[in-house]
């Protein structure tokens, strides 16, 4: 688990940090610098050679793992002593955090890591701690010292600090510290009961859920938006690298950030809400990412679809509810009530109407209660399966909420 807390570096610790990153930055180029170099020289085909450039290293030169470059960045910190006043534990992370996303590359088979840039890389994590590092309003960090932190929530009792990360927002003006923390006591995940909700993250709202409940976007946001779009106009107008383009980009930084937090806040609140109304919450597999490269593109982005399904699923976990994702395919095609495929939509249209039994209610409705029902078949043990869930209940808590809402209706 993670708890964030903001930190509050004295202008001295936070050139030192800013220092740090860039050595980090530095140790990650380099070390990725040789993993492409290694890969370059097993490129050259048998047969033939390209004319125009060949890398050449000697066969026995070994894959640069993470052992090795481990290895090979003592060697480095040997040579320049600049880079020794980096905690040794902070800089063997950075290795491995340029392993990991290799690892990951390999296993996806795209997203090859990347140089970082100036100013990319904005944070860093010290891997270990014997004792708790947070006393009282500052948090001991080696090398770097007391930092005052704003602890508003105590570390729970029984859990343990496995590590802090350190990172830099808003061009490294507003600093945060990232505590993991473990307890040996296992928490099982989540067996699912009761009543279930299925959850169309759509466009017009933000989501529609099956009992045709719906989150609208925050406006407070698009006013945010709006203004972020003022802000970068003015900074596009200043001299590149003046004193003034600086002060207008840290303007559009701290803005970016505030959105985020915003918009993380606002997907926390609707993350509770739903956990309130039910015991079982289900979604659809969408890869959002894939979707916004297409026609709907900024509009999803700005939504952070994805964020907010991986936050619900933390907070679903968190809370003891049941969360899983079903299969997205042609969830608004079909026909909650009676199951008929009912052919594809347009974007633009926004009602659900089935030839077949008369069926109407808006289109993300319907394909809420279409995820409701493939969640339940998901989980419902097989001889319940036959019937419908949707014209008998099967669940006790789907029962029970029907009779309220049938009474609610009658009333
Ligand atoms: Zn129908």
């Amino acid at each position: 688990m993670n708890y964030t807390y903001r930190i509050y570096p004295t202008a001295k610790q936070q050139a030192l940090m800013l220092e740090w990153l860039e050595t980090c930055r530095h140790f990650y180029n380099r070390c990725l610098r040789d993993l492409k170099d290694w890969i370059a020289s097993k490129k050259c085909s048998l047969y033939s050679c390209s004319m125009i450039r060949e890398y050449i290293m000697s066969p026995e030169i070994p894959f640069p793992s993470y052992l090795e470059q481990k290895r090979q960045l003592t060697q480095w910190k040997k040579e320049n002593p600049y880079y020794q006043e980096v905690h040794s534990q902070v800089t063997q992370d950075v290795v491995k955090r340029l392993h990991n996303t290799w690892e990951a590359f390999k296993k996806r088979g795209f997203r090859f890591p990347r140089y970082k840039k100036y100013g990319r890389y904005q944070s860093f994590l010290f891997p270990q701690f014997k004792e708790n590092p947070i006393k009282g309003n500052s948090i001991k960090l080696s090398k770097i010292g007391e930092v005052a932190i704003n602890c508003h929530r105590p570390i729970p009792e029984g859990f343990k600090v496995k590590g802090v990360r350190i990172v830099a927002r808003a061009r490294g003006t507003i600093w945060y510290a990232v505590v993991t923390i473990s307890s040996d006591v296992n928490v099982p995940d989540p067996i699912p009961f009761g009543r279930g909700i299925g959850i169309d993250i759509g466009l017009e709202s933000f989501l529609v859920t099956s009992d045709n409940f719906r989150v609208e976007p925050s406006l407070f946001f698009q006013e945010l938006q709006s203004r972020l779009k003022v802000l970068q106009r003015r900074a596009s107008r200043k001299t590149k690298r003046s004193k003034n383009w600086e002060k207008a980009q840290l303007k559009v930084a701290r803005l970016h950030h505030q959105i985020s937090n915003t918009r993380k806040n606002f997907h926390f609140q609707t993350s509770h809400l739903l956990c309130d109304m039910a015991d079982m919450i289900f979604v659809e597999d969408i890869n959002f990412k894939m979707t916004a490269r297409g026609f709907l593109g900024k509009q999803m982005l700005d939504g952070g679809f994805g964020q907010f399904r991986d936050l619900l699923s933390w907070v679903c976990w968190k809370r003891g509810k049941y969360f899983a994702q079903v299969n997205h395919k042609y969830t608004s095609q079909i026909c909650p009530e009676c199951g008929t495929y009912t052919g594809k939509k347009e974007l633009s249209e926004r009602v659900h109407v089935c030839g077949e039994c008369g069926y109407q209610t808006s289109r993300d409705h319907a394909s809420g209660r279409v995820i409701l029902q493939r969640g339940l078949e998901s989980v419902v043990p097989m001889d319940c399966r036959e019937r419908k869930p949707s014209a008998e209940c099967v669940l006790p808590g789907i029962a029970i909420s029907r009779q309220v809402q049938r009474r609610k209706l009658s009333a």
